[in-house]
């Protein structure tokens, strides 16, 4: 009897599956889209068919930005890392997974064992971490291949595949009443400047803040800083099409930097006079960075990088830290993943966390390219692609 069950789990471990795929052939190139193989899961792996993914400006700089700031990344690629989708299978030794099962891919794990995961001081959990960054699972391959040429999975999750394999511990579960093509953000965009405010710059009420840039990330800081209690939450950005939507998210004044003769952190310095308490950079530029740092208070203002970049340099004045400000850096807003991500969830179907604002656009797969376009000419805040 446990022989014919182990050989029933076996014939269905072995199936492949077609699907389309948006894949990266090469940096600096347009997507396209291919009908690609995913294998079966293997040990502790889950499949999962991906309903709905966000498209995240990491996404757009690991193709566009490769080697500029970035660390090259191997491809082909297949990018997306927002996303929300349902199991299909499970591998050998899953146990907190099954089939029908709604999933939130997460591109940090939570393994809940090792040492990251057991300290309250961090969520930078290194499970698979090597492999995942050059696009392969804990075997040394990737799950997705098109004619037999492996395609790397980016993060270890490839969200814009119709289905795609990652490590259970890479994987949350959620609620089965959440609407994956809004949950998806919770991937990545929002719960990483949510937290940043909450969890990592730990924004008090009656605060004032300052936000640099008000893309997805940046928007969900402000709604941070919101929900925390800041009096005064300042959004910055070059593009003043975003301050609609700041102030839909709690900023309480909106600043052009291109509007002013003085720096940006000048500016804000003499507007809170001194500086704010809390400065949140989320447009991934060590100059911005040195803005950000330099407009908060001498004493106690907190900076919070969340934008990123990975091999450019930040040139700090000593002093501005000697004089007692803190800079600090977030990875998915500190969240634990596979613990938070659910209790983020929970906050949105509890109408404690906006999503549905923050989805500018909806297109299908085939409209990826465009989905980039809208997001780097700065008229989308997020695209929420259907597969
Ligand atoms: P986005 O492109 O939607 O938003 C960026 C915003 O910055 C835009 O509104 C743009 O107009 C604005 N901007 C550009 N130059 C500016 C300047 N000089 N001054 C002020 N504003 C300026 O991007 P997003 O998806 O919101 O992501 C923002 C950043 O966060 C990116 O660098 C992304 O890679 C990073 N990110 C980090 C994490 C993390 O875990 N830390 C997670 C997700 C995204
Ligand atoms: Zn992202
Ligand atoms: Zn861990």
């Amino acid at each position: 009897m446990t022989t014919r069950v182990a050989e029933g789990c076996r014939k269905a471990f072995t199936t492949v599956i077609k699907c389309k795929a948006a894949v990266a052939w090469e940096p600096g190139k347009p997507l396209t889209i291919q009908d690609v193989d995913v294998a079966p899961p293997k040990v502790h792996e889950v499949r999962i068919k991906i309903v709905a993914t966000g498209v995240c400006h990491t996404d757009w700089e690991y193709l566009y930005e490769s080697g500029k700031g970035m660390k090259s990344r191997p491809f082909p690629l297949v990018l997306g890392h927002e996303a929300a989708g349902i199991v299909e299978s499970v591998g050998p030794e899953v146990t907190k997974f099954s089939p029908g099962d709604k999933v939130i891919p997460l591109f940090l794990p939570q393994c809940g064992e090792c040492e990251r995961c057991r300290s309250p001081k961090t969520n930078q959990c290194r499970k698979n971490w090597a492999n995942m960054q050059l696009g392969v699972m804990a075997d040394g391959t990737s799950r997705i291949s098109y004619k037999n040429q492996q395609l790397y999975q980016f993060l270890g999750v490839s969200s814009f595949s119709q289905y795609t394999v990652v490590p259970d511990t890479s994987l949350t579960k959620i609620r089965c009443d959440a609407p994956l093509d809004k949950v998806c953000l919770l991937g990545c965009g929002v719960s990483t400047g949510y937290g940043a405010a909450v969890k990592t710059a730990k924004v008090e009420k009656d605060s004032s803040c300052a936000v640099f840039g008000l893309g997805a990330v940046g928007l969900a800081a402000v709604m941070g800083c919101q929900v925390a209690g800041a009096k005064r939450i300042i959004g910055v950005d070059i593009n003043p099409d975003k301050f609609e939507k700041a102030r839909v998210f709690g900023a309480t004044e909106c600043i052009n930097p291109r509007d002013h003769e003085k720096a940006i952190q000048e500016v804000l310095v003499e507007k809170t006079g001194g500086g704010v308490d809390y400065a949140l950079e989320c447009v991934g530029s060590p100059v911005i960075m040195n803005a950000a740092l330099e407009s908060t208070a001498e004493a106690w203002g907190t900076c919070v990088i969340a934008g990123w970049t990975e091999t450019e340099t930040m040139n700090i004045m000593v002093e501005k830290i000697l004089m007692g400000r803190t800079l600090k850096g977030t990875y998915f807003g500190g969240w634990k993943s596979v613990e938070d991500v659910p209790k983020l969830v929970d906050d949105y179907m509890n109408k404690k966390l906006k999503l549905d604002e923050f989805i500018t656009h909806n297109l299908t797969l085939d409209q990826i390219n465009v989905a980039f376009d809208l997001l780097k000419s700065g008229k989308s805040i997020r695209t929420v692609i259907s597969l």
